[in-house]
């Protein structure tokens, strides 16, 4: 049976609208805002956004009224990098680096990404998914209604496909859209010490015909950080990865330079992602190849560093840069898109506008599902954030407020305050 909704007295309807491919340069400032607008949803599709008399002249009748309270209605944000399943939680790490430990020195002894190898390993498949349903709560309340997720805290091929089936029952549960994203090389297991190239081989010989063969993922990512996967060994990985048809994203130049980004550009990735240490010849490597950086500001934040990727050169080099929260329970745990919106313009300079298409439409472009969500559009799945506020740039400028009034993800009222 086909039902109507309307959603009426929004102060701003920020669309977003037509565009065809991400957008970059000025273009990302271009929000599409329609003042005082209606929002027409039948189906679970966005069926016309406009004036209010004109729609209900063209479609008629609705079987459900929403009053937005003149109250801004936007896409929903689309997360393009998160690591949101995992079990336990690293707060006595946390609570060792407030106290002046490194990641790295953390890392180095043990802790860290292996921590939580340790215990995602121990978690049973539902145990596992209780947590993920905990994390998937949070970013709903944030407005989050499409996000990736990767797994690589497994590093064994039945500890990886655990995690990924895991995303497969989140999207069952069908309240997000989850992008499932293989990351077996994502730290070199404790097993496999002193065994790296072996464990390499593992990854491209056995777990990534398995992860693609079971239709599990869509794409393929790697650490690339001397510290963790070289350039040879990501190279590796992911040509494997491109040979079984999944799509590219890497983990690049997080805390060296070490030509990560002019990896991804001669790979044809999709994304590199974090990309704190990139200066102008891996920008322009990007843009040369089209690759779309995805920034992550809440890692350099939660780990108390002052070194955030260069968005407005990449802005300026016309790069379709993408903002993500990078959701982890080590180097950024947080879930909110808005705590992203913040950091973006407070401390690299990009402006609301910007920093909104970043993670909306950009963002969903990165992930393939540009012509699905990241904006409203008549045709387009009806993902839907009501915020709290009468004017966007609020939220990037109140931080550390629960923006979210209503969320719809396809239609259907998933969070509401
Ligand atoms: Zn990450």
């Amino acid at each position: 049976m086909s039902r109507a909704l309307a959603i009426v007295n929004c102060a701003q309807v920020v669309t977003l609208a037509g565009s065809n491919c991400a957008r970059s340069g000025a273009g990302m400032r271009q929000l599409g805002i329609l003042n005082g607008s209606a929002l027409f949803i039948e189906n679970g599709r966005i069926s016309a956004v406009g004036a209010r008399p004109e729609i209900e002249r063209r479609l008629g009748r609705y079987d459900e009224l929403i009053d937005a309270g003149g109250r801004v209605a936007m896409p929903g944000f689309v997360d393009a990098h998160t690591h949101a399943v995992f079990a336990s939680t690293r707060c006595a790490e946390f609570e060792r680096r407030c106290e002046g430990a490194t990641y790295e020195e953390i890392a180095a002894a043990g802790g860290g990404i292996l921590e939580t190898v340790r215990q995602t390993r121990q978690a049973t498949e539902d145990h596992l998914l209780e947590a993920a349903l905990r994390h998937e709560q949070w970013f709903l309340r944030n407005g989050t209604t499409t996000a990736e997720a990767k797994s690589g805290y497994g590093l064994t091929l039945d500890d990886e496909l655990k995690m990924l089936r895991v995303i497969r029952r989140l999207n069952d549960g069908g309240r997000m859209h989850w992008v499932p994203t293989f990351l077996g090389a994502h730290a070199v297991p404790e097993e496999y010490r002193g065994r790296r190239r072996e464990y390499v081989e593992l990854v491209c010989e056995a777990m990534l015909p398995a992860v693609a063969g079971q239709g599990l993922v869509r794409y393929c990512d790697a650490f690339c950080e001397p510290s963790a996967f070289s350039i040879d060994e990501t190279r590796a990985v992911l040509s494997k990865a491109a040979a079984l048809g999944l799509g590219l994203r890497l983990h690049a130049d997080q805390l060296t330079c070490s030509g990560a980004a002019e990896l991804a550009a001669s790979l044809g990735a999709a994304t590199a992602d974090h990309l704190e240490q990139t200066g102008a010849s891996g920008i322009a490597a990007l843009h040369a190849a089209g690759v779309q950086p995805v920034l992550l500001p809440g890692s350099v934040y939660a780990l108390g560093r002052s070194r955030y990727a260069r968005a407005r050169d990449m802005i300026d080099a016309g790069l379709a840069v993408v903002l993500a929260t990078d959701f982890n329970p080590g180097s950024s745990p947080t879930p909110s898109i808005p705590m992203v919106l913040s950091l973006a313009c407070a401390q690299m300079h990009m402006t609301p506008a910007e920093a909104i298409t970043a993670t909306t439409i950009n963002a969903a472009w990165s992930l393939g599902l540009g012509h699905e969500t990241g904006s409203l559009e008549a045709g387009k799945r009806a993902d839907v954030l009501i915020a709290d506020c009468a004017d966007y740039r609020e939220l990037a400028y109140f931080f550390g407020v629960e923006h979210a009034w209503l969320v719809i993800a396809g239609g259907e009222a998933v969070w509401r305050r």
